[in-house]
């Protein structure tokens, strides 16, 4: 329902959990945050309202200033810690809005290779297809140029990688995501409410979009995975 992102130089937690809050006026009934504390994957996710997310963080702190955050609104398996977002496998961590269709499909593919399926969610599937490619030995964006198009349905997805701190990738097909520029910082946003705490500078990606983001400036590709230039607009949206 909600994705935020950041490749930031402060500690990230706190900054993705702010960014949820604003999103709440979407509506949700989990929520979860993943992060790399010394270049490893580290997550904590609650049911419920953010209040039980920054329960869980104060008591097992997520550390480091790379992250990834989610506001879900189940679709494909109910409400429940293991089937909210941020979904993991291996060295790559996943956040989607909007529905993968062809996810059953998927799912016996990855499991006929030996995945173990640990979610109900059609999103899991994502993080099992992106790891395989990155088993093969391919980079974290060769994976997901890799993967993209075997994807059917409307959809926002963002990553964060294992070892990868100067690395976020994110992906808009049907459902929206904008790119958000800051000083030495970049940012993921399902919209500009919630890049509104970090800046005011945007971009959104257009259908088909994927962008990969680096602490210094964006590469976005399009769906033939051409690069191509999107206007940056000032958002009126204010923190
Ligand atoms: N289809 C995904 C799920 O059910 C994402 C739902 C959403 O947009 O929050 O987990």
């Amino acid at each position: 329902c909600g994705i935020v992102g950041i490749l930031g130089s402060l500690d990230v937690a706190p900054r993705l959990v702010d960014a949820l809050k604003r999103l709440e006026y979407r509506g949700y009934d989990s929520a979860g945050i993943a992060a790399l504390e010394n270049g490893k994957l580290v997550r904590s996710r609650a049911e419920g309202k953010l209040r039980n997310l920054e329960a869980r963080l104060a008591s097992q702190p997520v550390g480091g200033s790379v992250g990834i955050g989610h506001t879900r609104w189940a679709t494909h398996g109910g409400p429940s810690v293991i089937n909210a977002h941020p979904h993991m496998v291996g060295r790559v961590a996943v956040v989607h809005n909007g529905i993968i269709e062809n996810y059953l499909e998927l799912r016996a593919e990855v499991s006929a290779n030996g995945a173990v399926i640990t979610s109900e969610t059609d999103t899991e599937v994502v993080a099992h297809l992106v790891n395989a490619q990155l088993e093969k030995g391919l980079s974290p964006v060769d994976a997901v140029e890799v993967v993209l198009p075997r994807l059917h349905g409307a959809f926002a997805l963002a990553f964060l990688f294992e070892g990868e701190e100067d690395l976020l990738i994110g992906a808009r097909k049907g459902s929206p995501l904008a790119v958000g520029h800051g000083e030495g910082e970049m940012f993921l946003g399902s919209d500009a409410i919630a890049l509104s705490p970090f800046t005011d500078r945007v971009t959104y990606l257009e259908e088909g979009d994927w962008a990969v983001l680096t602490r210094s400036g964006v590469t976005i590709r399009d769906s033939s995975n051409a690069v191509v230039s999107r206007p940056e607009a000032k958002s009126s949206v204010t923190a």
